[in-house]
């Protein structure tokens, strides 16, 4: 078995994927494959069903929400967002932390005015803006909750007097949020709630329906809630292997307890980090990401041995994003502790060799 730091798609809990494997050729023992039934059998709108309760569930999901489980990833709701929420002639605002809110900027002016309320892109994105007024008259606030690429998170979300949107893809599930704080909130399931191909979005039903503007079906959240997430056929397996992770989460006590063990994945990392005198980390401290530990060798020329050193000992997906350099240790949910004491115990291994 290997360590998979992997930052998206990221990793599954081991048993998730043997039940999907087992499903692919039987699923339920039904004598048919999770991939030919029709998305109207019974089987799988069970399996629909039993996704969007542990959504609603696990999130203490209000009253007034919708969830859905949509295509296109994450960076089709970069529009979606604008193209539902923001009035012909309106405003948006967004807050910039990294090239995932960068990029749902750039959708939202197809639509509307935008304003950057604030950034870090002056310092490559390595914190999160604070002091900042969020105008009144937006539409909504855009925030990502955790910056995958560069290592920092929203610890705490802002107050706002509009609706806050915000793009979950890399924590979601791994920690506590109060969901009646947002507007709208999305998920690629790929780096923490199954794998790749089906897009979680939570909106909060009053906020449609006000732009003055017509929107196309597959494009208008009205439609996908009105059609259950099946005004088309969805995406069936990614649906059930999300399905399968959150059943598992749900079983490990659901987030608190989750929210516990990452807390301590990543404490024991960072506290690595600090103390290997051959390493640092590149984000500031009280903004760092409890999914993605990015950090880099104090000496460039020990990248490349520590790397192979990792490879060794079946450490794999650590090397960091092409813009930022170093390493990326992603510890999603689904990332055992132990996987953690192996990386840990290497770093340790590299700094006794190179001493
Ligand atoms: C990975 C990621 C995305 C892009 O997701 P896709 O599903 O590939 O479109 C967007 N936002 C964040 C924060 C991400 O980590």
């Amino acid at each position: 078995m290997k360590h998979n730091f992997g930052a998206g798609p990221g990793i599954l809990p081991h048993e998730v994927l043997k039940q999907a494997a087992a499903s692919v050729v039987d699923l339920n023992g039904i004598g048919l494959s999770i991939l030919e039934i029709s998305h109207r059998s019974v089987e799988f709108e069970a399996i629909l069903d039993e996704a969007i309760k542990l959504v609603k569930e696990l999130l203490n999901v209000p009253e007034g929400y919708s969830v859905l489980f949509l295509q296109g990833g994450a960076s089709t709701q970069f529009a979606l967002a604008p193209y539902n929420l923001l009035p012909e002639g309106g405003k948006a605002a967004y807050l910039e932390t990294g090239v995932w809110a960068n990029k749902a900027l750039k959708e939202a002016k197809f639509f509307g005015e935008t304003m950057v309320v604030a950034t870090s892109k002056e310092s490559n994105f390595n914190y999160i803006p604070k002091d900042y007024v969020i105008p009144t008259d937006a539409a909504y606030f855009h925030t990502t909750s955790n910056n995958t690429i560069y290592g920092t998170q929203l610890h705490e979300f802002p107050k706002s007097p509009i609706p806050v949107v915000c793009d979950m893809s890399s924590d979601i599930f791994s920690r506590t949020i109060n969901v009646a704080d947002f507007g709208l909130i999305y998920a690629g399931a790929q780096k923490n709630m199954g794998p790749a191909g089906t897009t979680l979005v939570i909106i909060k039903d009053d906020l449609l329906g006000k732009t003055g503007r017509k929107i196309p079906a597959m494009f208008n959240y009205q439609t996908q809630i009105e059609g259950g997430s099946m005004y088309n056929t969805p995406p069936c397996f990614a649906i059930y292997v999300s399905m399968l992770t959150l059943k598992w989460l749900k079983s490990k006590g659901g987030v608190p307890a989750i929210e516990k063990e990452n807390d301590t994945k990543a404490a024991i990392l960072y506290s690595e980090i600090e103390r290997n005198p051959l390493f640092k980390t590149v984000c500031a401290k009280e903004d760092r990401s409890k999914m993605n530990v990015c950090f880099v060798t104090e000496n460039p020329e020990h990248e490349k041995p520590f790397l192979k050193l990792c490879d060794e000992k079946g450490i794999v997906g650590i090397k960091g994003h092409r813009s930022v350099g170093g390493f990326r240790a992603s510890i999603y949910n689904a990332l055992p502790i132990t996987s953690v004491h192996v990386l840990i115990e290497a770093m340790q291994e590299f700094a006794e060799k190179n001493k």
